[in-house]
């Protein structure tokens, strides 16, 4: 089989076509007025340029925004869960402009399309189903500028990742899949150490499908939640020790994290589809932060598509845990015996064990990877 045909067997990017808005510096740029992002927009303008977003072209004009916010739908029908939007302090003047990071380079230009006012408390009770600002992607959307300015971008400079050998574009994702003459691959998202629990379900979903992506998010999250670089040297080293080589990639996902729980689920998976991935994991409270949300909240939402409306294929999991009894890793679906049974070990006693040097139950932690949070600690 041709490369060609191997990717032609890989599910569809959400509709249809992978988008790719990179393209060359103009030699104009200097001279017309910039705008400039919050690093979250810049993560945003990444997976914009690259594809991930796909169909998206650019930041969001009105149609699309209202009905996201309202129907979870594209203006013209796709589904589509939370708004990709630019917020500025005044409509620019001119019909392009330069867009820019916080110090100041320039990253793209913008066509502008459209500018349009919007309510941050509507877009928060909608899209974070709350609208208190201890909430952190809620806190953000409040601090934001007035405006939506909205058109289709051309991305001449990328965000360098700290890891250049885990930067791959959904293009590229696409071919390691074909090359690997994978058709079914699940993908998982992550924004933590993977313990046990979560090789358990990445496993248990590869044992049906042909590969799994592992697909850590390394673009803004909370400041308390672990560092990028610690997070890739775990992945690095379970992988390594407990994985088969020619069934998992693993590759940075350039998001950041907005926390909007149900609705950050859909479009997760809907980004993981244009990476290539058919499958997509989905434990408790994906992408939640508090209590904000339901424990299932982030699964049942997906029953408000049609089936076969977001085509990526969601795989529900629940917590899971060692059980003595079983003598293996099991979950509440699984194993019928009482919790005593189980390991588990909550977040704050784990940090105390690593804090003071200990290894947490090999039955919780591979020692690989406690070795390289111990060590993070420590430094
Ligand atoms: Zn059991």
């Amino acid at each position: 089989m041709t490369m060609l045909a191997a990717e032609e067997r890989l599910i569809k990017p959400h509709g249809g076509q992978l988008v790719d808005r990179t393209g060359h510096r103009p030699d104009n740029v200097e001279a017309l007025e910039v705008l400039t992002l919050t690093s979250r927009e810049v993560s945003d303008l990444d997976l914009l340029a690259c594809g991930a977003l796909s169909p998206l072209e650019g930041f969001m004009g009105r149609e699309d925004y209202h009905s996201v916010v309202e129907e979870m739908h594209l203006a013209g029908g796709l589904p589509w869960a939370l708004p990709v939007c630019l917020a500025v302090d005044t409509q620019p003047k001119g019909d392009v402009v330069a867009l820019a990071d916080e110090s100041g380079r320039l990253l793209a230009t913008l066509e502008v399309e459209d500018a349009y006012g919007y309510s941050r408390e509507l877009e928060a009770e909608r899209c974070f189903r709350t609208t208190d600002e201890a909430h952190p992607g809620v806190a953000r959307l409040y601090a934001q500028q007035r405006w939506y300015v909205a058109g289709k971008v051309t991305v001449f400079e990328r965000p360098q990742l700290p890891f250049p050998e885990l930067a791959f574009d959904p293009a590229d994702t696409r071919i390691a899949f074909a090359k690997r003459g994978w058709r079914r691959v699940v993908g998982f998202q992550t924004r933590n150490p993977i313990h046990r629990a979560h090789e358990y379900l990445t496993k248990v979903a590869l044992e049906t499908v042909d590969g799994l992506l592992i697909h850590p998010l390394v673009g803004d999250t909370k400041s308390d939640d672990v560092p990028v670089d610690t997070r890739v040297e775990c992945y690095r080293v379970l992988v390594d020790g407990y994985y088969p080589y020619d069934r998992v990639l693993v590759s940075a996902f350039p998001a950041a994290m907005r926390y909007a729980g149900p609705r950050e689920a859909i479009w997760h998976a809907i980004c993981r589809k244009n990476y290539g991935c058919s499958h997509f994991i989905v434990g408790r409270d994906h992408a939640g932060v508090g209590d904000y949300y339901g424990t299932y909240d982030a699964q049942l939402i997906f029953d408000e598509f049609e089936p076969h409306e977001l085509d990526i294929e969601p795989m529900f999991f629940e917590h899971s845990f060692w059980c003595r009894k079983c003598g293996s890793m099991a979950s509440t679906k699984t194993c019928p015996h009482d919790t005593g049974e189980h390991v588990v070990l909550s977040g704050t006693k784990v940090r105390e064990l690593l804090a003071a040097g200990e290894l947490p139950p090999v039955e919780f932690s591979r020692p690989e990877v406690a070795k390289v949070l111990i060590d993070a600690y420590r430094s």
